[in-house]
Formats: structure tokens, C-alpha cells, sequence
């Protein structure tokens, strides 16, 4: 980041010129971004920033790590879309690394998490049908209160979120809704119809909401006696985020399906994936699901410099380590603005008194310091760092985050 900022209009103006012709579905903190590396970005005036949201994990890798962009610049100069009527020559490789990463056999491969999400739903319904015998459109998907799976009709459809819902309607029937981290309430609501169990090892958007040690031992065990599958959505919580490749190796638990997105594309191109044993994937057959983008040549060489960058662990060593600055940092601070945090890896949910002011307003003050977060909900932030974030660094952070606490 030498380059001054290039000359043009002024941020202020930026957001004002968006406002008429942008849809208004973010209220984004008045930062405009016009560069960025590792940790850090700069804003259009030159101003720098520590990026603790990271793109809400997307950006696990920090912002253009060399090697990634290496990978991208290579494969631009190459080949970049053949869609799947064809082969192409980077698709093989990366799905041979990405199953061999997450410990499985087969790789779907898409673009957003969302799709993901809907390409696992038709994964486990299929396999509902043609698998375990369910009669024709009558299986069902147990899913958690407060979750988060994206945007489409049918997953706002399982939101319990009403301002992801409503207005949306209708909805796609076949899903079953329990409070997370209730295994007695999950084997009330699965049933011979029920095709899979989808919830999130930790809940992002929730507020980083870790559950009780031992539940998703417990789906697993619940979801192999009952005979539907394990489906786990690690598409904020995969990919080094807690210290582990996956959140579900916490408690050493292999799901049948795992669907992943975000940090997968490298910050860079959007990449998903749905991955799962052959038994489950295999229900596939062509023509029935597809994407245009999926598996594209720049996602796979940008998806597989990813897994690359996994395969040697240091990326979920240092959530790991870094994790234990970050809470020691978090639990200094409680009684000090802070009333509770949750935190794995790399990874916290911070609930701040409400008396000192939302979790937006927090934001927006630590926006002036130099830091950025995103507030989850009421008086909640997300701190999620670039993994490659150094211990001086979020120690810094952590000082502002006190200070801003503390001042007002
Ligand atoms: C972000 C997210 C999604 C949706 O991903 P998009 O790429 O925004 O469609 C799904 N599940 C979880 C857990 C997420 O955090």
C-alpha cells in the first residue's frame, strides 16, 4: 500500500452517490474501502484500518495473500470459465485436495454459501428418497432456532429471524425447527421422514453462539441412531476460523455432509462446496443439479491455493494460539463495558453493556479508532480477524476496544 489513494470523489460523497441507485438491503458504517492487504485497509481518504471482521471469514487468509493472488493472476492468463459441459484441466485437482483435507470422497462444487446450503438440502433430500425410503415429497430437514444459512426463498423460509422473513413468503414446507443445543428437543422432531439434521457447529450470525460440550457429538450419535444425516453448515466456521480445518473436529465429529463457502474462494471469487461420502453425494446423476460458475477453472486453482494454504496447518495453529490472546484479552475486559463473550479460535462474540450503546453504535466508534467490527445484534459484535492478524495486532485491538468501552 504505497500508492496514495487515487484522486476522485471523497467518501462522503461516495455514499451519498450510492444511495439513489444502490438497493438499500445493508446499512454498511460510512467507511469507503479502496485498498487493502493482509489485515489492514484504506479507506478512500488514506485512511487505515484493522480489518476484524474479515469479511465475515471470507477473508481468513487476509486481504490478497500473495500466494492466492498468485494463483488468480496465473490462472487469468490461462483459462478462466468452460462451464460444465466440459472438463477442465484445475477441477480434478481441487477436488482431490478438498476431499482429502476434510476427510471425505466427493465434492460438489458452487459459487455463494447460499447455494451451497440449497445444493445440500437437495443432496439429503434425494438421497431421503432414494436411500432411506422416504415417500416421495414428504421429507423433512431438522434445523435450529436462530441459524443462519443465507438469502434464498427457501432458506429465509427456515430463519427465525423475522426480518429475513417476513415478506418473503410463501415458503418451502419440509423443514422442522428446534432451539440449538437441545439434543432431547432434535430427537423429538426427527422422525421416518426425516432426511437430515442442518445446523451450524457454532452460530455466526447469532453471536457467535457456541454450544454445550458434547452436542454435536450428540447429533452425530442422534443423527447415525435415527438414520438421517448430519449435515454441517461450516461456511463461516470451516477453513482454520476455531483453530481446527473444521469447528466440528472441537468435539472429533465427522458429519455425512459438510457444506463450506466464504474463505474457500480466498477472498477473491466466490467458491462453496458441498462435501460428503460417496453413499450420499453419489445420489446425484447429470442433469439433475448444476451451476454455470460452479467448479469454474479460476475458483478451482483459487480454491485449491486455499486448501493449499490449510494443508500445512498453520493457518488453524495460529487461530488456535492467537485465540488465547484474544480471550484472555476479552476476559480483562468484562466489568469494563463488557458483560460476556463466547470465543473459539479466532473467532468471539462480545456483548457489550447496552448501556454504553449498541452493538452498531460500538462499531461505528471503533470505526473512528482505526478498527473495523460488525455488530451481530442488539449489543453484540463479532470480532473475526484475518488469521494472518498478529499478536501486536489484536493486542492493539483489544486496547481500543477497552479504550472505546471505557471513554463514554
Ligand atoms: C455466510 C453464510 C452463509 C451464506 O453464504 P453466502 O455466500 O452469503 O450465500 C451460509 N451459512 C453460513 C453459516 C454463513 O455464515
Amino acid at each position: 500500500m504505497t500508492a496514495p489513494a487515487r484522486a476522485g470523489r471523497g467518501s462522503e460523497e461516495l455514499i451519498r452517490a450510492e444511495e439513489p441507485v444502490l438497493a438499500h438491503n445493508y446499512h454498511p458504517l460510512p467507511v469507503v474501502v479502496a485498498r487493502a492487504e493482509g489485515a489492514w485497509v484504506e479507506d478512500v481518504e488514506g485512511r487505515r484500518y484493522l480489518d476484524m471482521l474479515a469479511g465475515y471469514s471470507a477473508l481468513n487468509f487476509g486481504h490478497r495473500h500473495p500466494a492466492l493472488i498468485d494463483a488468480a493472476h496465473r490462472q487469468l492468463d490461462r483459462l478462466t470459465l468452460t462451464s460444465r459441459a466440459f472438463h477442465n484441466d484445475r477441477l480434478a485437482g481441487f477436488a482431490e485436495r478438498l476431499a482429502a483435507l476434510t476427510g471425505t470422497d466427493m465434492v460438489l462444487p458452487m459459487n455463494t454459501g447460499a447455494e451451497a446450503v440449497e445444493s445440500g438440502i437437495k443432496v439429503a433430500r434425494k438421497w431421503a428418497y432414494d436411500v432411506k425410503g422416504v415417500p416421495a415429497d414428504r421429507a423433512t430437514i431438522v434445523v435450529a432456532a436462530d441459524n443462519f444459512h443465507g438469502r434464498t426463498t427457501t432458506i429465509v423460509g427456515f430463519s427465525t429471524d423475522e426480518t429475513a422473513r417476513s415478506g418473503f413468503g410463501p415458503f418451502t414446507p419440509g423443514f422442522r425447527i428446534v432451539p440449538y443445543n437441545d439434543l432431547a428437543a432434535m430427537e423429538a422432531a426427527v422422525d421416518e421422514t426425516t432426511a437430515a439434521v442442518l445446523i451450524e457447529p457454532i452460530q455466526g450470525e447469532a453471536g457467535v453462539l457456541i454450544p454445550d460440550d458434547g452436542y454435536l457429538a450428540g447429533v452425530r450419535e442422534l443423527t447415525r441412531r435415527r438414520g438421517c444425516l448430519f449435515v454441517a453448515d461450516e461456511i463461516q466456521s470451516g477453513l482454520g476460523r476455531t483453530g481446527h480445518t473444521l469447528a466440528v473436529e472441537h468435539e472429533s465429529v465427522v458429519p455425512d455432509v459438510v457444506l463450506l463457502g466464504k474463505a474457500l474462494g480466498g477472498g477473491i471469487v466466490p467458491v462453496s462446496a458441498v462435501v460428503g461420502r460417496r453413499e450420499v453425494l453419489g445420489v446425484l446423476r447429470p442433469g439433475e443439479h448444476g451451476s454455470t460458475f460452479g467448479g469454474n477453472p479460476l475458483a478451482a486453482a483459487v480454491g485449491t491455493a486455499v486448501v493449499e494454504l490449510l494443508e500445512t496447518g498453520e493457518f488453524q495453529r495460529r487461530a488456535a494460539e492467537l485465540g488465547g490472546v484474544l480471550r484472555e484479552g476479552l476476559a480483562s475486559l468484562v466489568g469494563k463495558g463488557v458483560v460476556g463473550f463466547r470465543a473459539r479460535g479466532l473467532w468471539a462474540g462480545v456483548d457489550v453493556d447496552p448501556a454504553l450503546g449498541t452493538g452498531r453504535e460500538v462499531s461505528e466508534r471503533l470505526m473512528r479508532e482505526g478498527i473495523l467490527v460488525k455488530d451481530t445484534h442488539g449489543s453484540t459484535i463479532r470480532l473475526a480477524p484475518p488469521l494472518t492478524v498478529t499478536a501486536d495486532e489484536l493486542a492493539g485491538a483489544l486496547g481500543t476496544l477497552e479504550k472505546v468501552l471505557t471513554s463514554s
